[in-house]
This record gives C-alpha cells, sequence and structure tokens, in this order.
C-alpha cells in the first residue's frame, strides 16, 4: 500500500498553484477514474487535492447555448430540460456511459479526462508506452479488439473512452480552462493530442491547468442530433464504434452536418470528409450511405480489430438516418 495524503481544495487559484508546483499531486473530484487507476497502482499520486467543494458546478442556459460547470455530474446533466431540449446526443451519450451509479459521482470534468481503458496500460506487468515511456506497447501484436483503427502511432493504439468527448466534438464545445497563466478557451478538438512519440501526453493542458466548464454554442445540428454506439452488450460497456451525428435539414436538402467518431481513434475522431459529402445534398438513405463510405479514410485494423474500418461506415449511416428521423 502506498501512502496518499488529501487536501480539501477551499479556493481554485490555490488548488491549481498546488497541483502545478507538485508533479506528484492530482485533482480528484468524483474520483471514479482517478480511484480506479490508483488500485491498479497505474496511478500513484501522493497528494490528491479534492476540489468538490470549488464553486465550478451549476449548468447556465442562455440565448447562445449552455455552460456546463466541470463539477456537473453526469446524471445532473443528462436530466436537464435544456440539455434534453437542444443536446440530445450528448445526452444520449451521458446516459450510454457507465452505469447508472456512476454517472451520479461522476463529473462532466472528469469525463472529459479519463484516460484510455486499453487493459495493458491499466495491467503494470505489461509493457505500455503511455504508462511507463519507451517501454513499448504490447497492444500491436497482442490483444486489441478494443483498439483504434486510425489516428495510431507506432508508440501506441489505444482507443479514447470517452462516450462524451465524442457527443462534444460534434457540437462544437469549447473548454474553459484556468491554470497558472490565468484562463483560456480551447475548442475540444484541440483538447486532445494524438499519441505520435509522446503516448503519455494526451491533452494540451500543462500541469495544474483545471477545466472549469465546458461550453456549448446552440445550434440547429446539435438539436437534431444523435449519439449511437455499438458495443458487446447493452450496458456498461465501451464503445466498439460510435457515433455523434448532427444535420441542418431545410426542405428535404441538408444545410449543415457534424459527425464524430468514438471508438476508432486515441481521441474523439471529427468526421470531416463524410460532412463535405453530405452539403447540399437531399437528405435520404442514398445521401447517408455515400457520405459514410469516406467514414473509413484511412482507417487500418491492427487484426483483431480490423472489423471496426467496414462497422464504422455502417454506423454512421445508420446515425445519420436517425439525425434525420428527430423532430
Ligand atoms: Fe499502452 Fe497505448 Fe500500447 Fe495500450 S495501446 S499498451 S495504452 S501504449
Amino acid at each position: 500500500m502506498r501512502p496518499v495524503s488529501y487536501a480539501r481544495a477551499t479556493d481554485t487559484a490555490a488548488a491549481i498553484a498546488y497541483v502545478g508546483g507538485d508533479p506528484h499531486a492530482e485533482f480528484i473530484a468524483g474520483g471514479t477514474n482517478v480511484v480506479d487507476l490508483m488500485k491498479d497502482d497505474v496511478a500513484r499520486p501522493s497528494t490528491l487535492v479534492d476540489i468538490t467543494r470549488l464553486p465550478l458546478g451549476g449548468i447556465t442556459p442562455s440565448a447562445t447555448g449552455i455552460r456546463i460547470g466541470a463539477l456537473a455530474r453526469m446524471s445532473e446533466v443528462a436530466d436537464h430540460p435544456a440539455m434534453q431540449a437542444n443536446f440530445p446526443a450528448v445526452v444520449q451519450a451521458l446516459n450510454e456511459s457507465a452505469s447508472p451509479q456512476l454517472r451520479n459521482m461522476a463529473t462532466i470534468g472528469g469525463n472529459v479526462m479519463q484516460r484510455t481503458r486499453c487493459t495493458y496500460f491499466r495491467d503494470v506487468s505489461q509493457p505500455c508506452n503511455k504508462r511507463a515511456p519507451g517501454a513499448g506497447c504490447a497492444a500491436i501484436g497482442g490483444v486489441n479488439r478494443m483498439h483504434s483503427v486510425i489516428g495510431t502511432s507506432p508508440h501506441c493504439i489505444c482507443a479514447h473512452a470517452s462516450d462524451l468527448a465524442v457527443a462534444l466534438v460534434m457540437a462544437g464545445a469549447t473548454i474553459h480552462a484556468r491554470g497558472a497563466g490565468g484562463e483560456r478557451r480551447i475548442p475540444i478538438e484541440a483538447l486532445y493530442l494524438l499519441p505520435g512519440d509522446t503516448p503519455q501526453r494526451e491533452t494540451v493542458l500543462e500541469r495544474g491547468e483545471l477545466i472549469e466548464a465546458i461550453e456549448l454554442p446552440a445550434s440547429t445540428t446539435a438539436r437534431r442530433s444523435v449519439y449511437l454506439k455499438v458495443r458487446d452488450r447493452r450496458q456498461y460497456e465501451f464503445a466498439l464504434v460510435s457515433v455523434a451525428a448532427g444535420l441542418d435539414i431545410a426542405g428535404g436538402t441538408i444545410r449543415a452536418a457534424r459527425v464524430a467518431l468514438g471508438g476508432v481513434a486515441p481521441k474523439p475522431w471529427r468526421a470531416h470528409e463524410v460532412e463535405a459529402q453530405l452539403i447540399g445534398k437531399p437528405a435520404n438513405a442514398q445521401t447517408y450511405a455515400a457520405a459514410a463510405a469516406y467514414a473509413s479514410t484511412g482507417m487500418r485494423g491492427f487484426g483483431e480489430n480490423d472489423f471496426k474500418v467496414p462497422l464504422t461506415g455502417r454506423a454512421v449511416a445508420r446515425a445519420l438516418a436517425m439525425a434525420e428521423a428527430v423532430v
């Protein structure tokens, strides 16, 4: 057993300064990810700084969108009427995540920062470049059914775990983060890093930088959106492939489209080529099938996960048809 100190933060700036100045300190809120990692001996913080008493909660609708405090619980956000009316894909992604108990505990900020579920990452007896840079990657040539088919590197092929983040990319969310240098706003697409040569670095956030809120802009595509999650069992399972799709349709023609993929990449993956194929086309099954064929551009499997490449296109076509049916 490893000793760990606990400190309850009462001041945001002090909490940021503390974690920023101690390479072994970590923030903790709902604890549903960091405590798991500590049990597996993957995370070994010397100090946990509890941020749950900081004023970072709340869900605030406005004429331009919704601001969600980082400490808002997943279930709280999913149950909010303004979220249900304006961001159905985000609500569905939340409700398709984890279990009711976890959704009552886990925070929005923690959800988007959760670590990969790669089993080798969570098994300290196995080589993993993300956990121990330079050690190797046991998933390449190993059991990789759940792993990525795009955005990978020779150093890491893990898949991003968050359903919510996929829906937030589709919705064009902005992260409000605060660090030693003050506040900055980061489009969620720019938050995540691909593994490249440094798979241990997963986001652009600096040490001690804390997510304070997530802002969702109101849009027609977000209002007419769905989250489709394909997985091995109906509940409490991570995505094999997931699709967040939003459409803006007027007079039977697609005016705008947003499509993001989960389960296939080390970060939520925006399907730009699919979107481009949809604009100006009639909203029908033929259009969706033709556009979905572009979803797998650049994808390649690593053996056990080869099936994800054709599955992605089928899931995209289905998600687009589901989005069209949203009224
Ligand atoms: Fe580690 Fe990434 Fe390889 Fe998994 S895929 S073992 S997280 S380096």
